[in-house]
């Protein structure tokens, strides 16, 4: 029997990672009921022990390029990894996760009627030409690159989600996820912010990749899910219409290099560790930034609250904790 009360179900897939666990922890904080699936393949469950055995949270360990029959109100398709050295690791686990993943998570939310969220990614625009990236910039985005299983896996998925969109009438919310970072990242991610910060709690070498003149815009895990659930949140349109589909940026705009986020670091940690140069990786985009002028107007005005200083300092406190229990 379905609730007679506002309370929702929600599927979160992908929920046992670093923003499916936020994600899950604001729903619950709010009464609703979760189903978290994830195949534990970045995630750990070490991000979602707290919840265990609480009444209205579950885990079922499942691997989206699966069916997976089960009834709920809404869905947030967070599965796929995100960091490149995991991504890269089996390319083809990773198209088939974007794409298979978005089959079956859009067939499950076609069955049941249910609204539908997908994470999809900055990688869109690729290594982007035009500074900073709208939402209707196309991209310029390598197809057979190294990166590619990611970024055209990404993309195929947005054209399903636009296409059950338009052809079955399916309420779609697909936000451009631009680069995240917080507690719970784990510490092999691979990511620059959390390499960074191992690194300088570790003492040792701060990998730079190329000259560190390559730019990212970093959003502090909070603000990016305050921005999931306001969008995923919008009401339909009049007349049961699906209200805005998106593609909607979410991210900060605040630009950085790579270089300046390296000594900001090794400032917050108090590390004496020194910088070491790597080649920059193949098709590494020079230049990042998110427009968020859509999400601003259609969001209530959402735009991230925390700055990075303030930021890091909380993602090294956990960190530190995290090393210095051994974990
Ligand atoms: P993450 O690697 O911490 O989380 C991904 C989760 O998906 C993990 O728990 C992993 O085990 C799970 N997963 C992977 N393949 C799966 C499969 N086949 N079936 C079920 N579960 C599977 O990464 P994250 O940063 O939390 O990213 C979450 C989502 O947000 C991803 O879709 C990612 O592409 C997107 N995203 C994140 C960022 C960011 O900066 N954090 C930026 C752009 C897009
Ligand atoms: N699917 C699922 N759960 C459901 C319904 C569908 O996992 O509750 C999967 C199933 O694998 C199916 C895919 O979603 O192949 C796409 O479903 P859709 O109804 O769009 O197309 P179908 O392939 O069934 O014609
Ligand atoms: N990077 C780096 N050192 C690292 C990891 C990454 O200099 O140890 C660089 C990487 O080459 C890229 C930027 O930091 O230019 C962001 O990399 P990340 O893997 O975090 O995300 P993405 O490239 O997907 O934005």
């Amino acid at each position: 029997m379905r609730y007679l009360d506002s309370r929702k179900k929600i599927l979160v897939t992908g929920g046992a990672g670093f923003l499916g666990s936020h994600l899950i922890d604001r729903l619950i904080a709010r009464g609703d009921e979760v189903v978290c699936a994830d195949n534990l393949f970045t995630g750990t469950k070490r991000n979602i022990d707290h919840l265990h055995g609480h009444p209205r949270f579950e885990f079922i360990r499942h691997d989206v390029t699966f069916p997976l029959y089960i009834e709920v109100d809404q869905i947030y398709n967070l599965a796929c990894p995100a960091s490149p050295i995991h991504y890269q690791h089996d390319p083809v686990q990773t198209t088939k996760t974007s794409v298979h993943g978005a089959i079956n998570m859009l067939g499950l939310a076609k069955r049941l009627k249910a609204r539908i969220f997908q994470a999809s990614t900055s990688e869109v625009y690729g290594d982007p030409v035009e500074h900073p990236q709208t939402e209707s910039y196309r991209g310029n985005v390598n197809p057979i690159g190294p990166r590619s299983c990611y970024d055209e896996g990404k993309r195929c998925a947005e054209t399903l989600f636009f296409d059950y969109h338009r052809q079955h009438r399916l309420d779609i919310r697909v936000a451009r996820i631009f680069n995240t970072y917080g507690p719970r990242m784990h510490p092999n991610d691979g990511r620059v912010v959390s390499n960074f910060i191992v690194q300088a709690l570790r003492g040792e070498d701060i990998t730079l990749c190329g000259d560190g003149r390559q730019t990212r815009s970093f959003c502090y895990v909070d603000d990016l899910i305050e921005g999931f659930i306001r969008f995923m949140d919008m009401p339909s349109g009049a007349n049961g219409e699906p209200g805005l589909p998106g593609p909607i940026n979410l991210g900060s705009p605040c630009e950085c290099t790579i270089r300046q986020l390296a000594e900001i670091v090794i400032e917050l940690t108090g590390a004496s560790a020194k910088i070491i140069f790597l080649p920059l990786p193949v098709d590494d985009p020079m230049q990042r930034k998110p427009d968020i002028s859509l999400a601003r107007k259609h969001l209530n005005d959402w735009q991230p609250s925390v700055c990075l200083e303030d930021g890091l300092r909380r993602t090294i406190e956990y960190f530190d904790q995290l090393l210095s229990h051994g974990k």
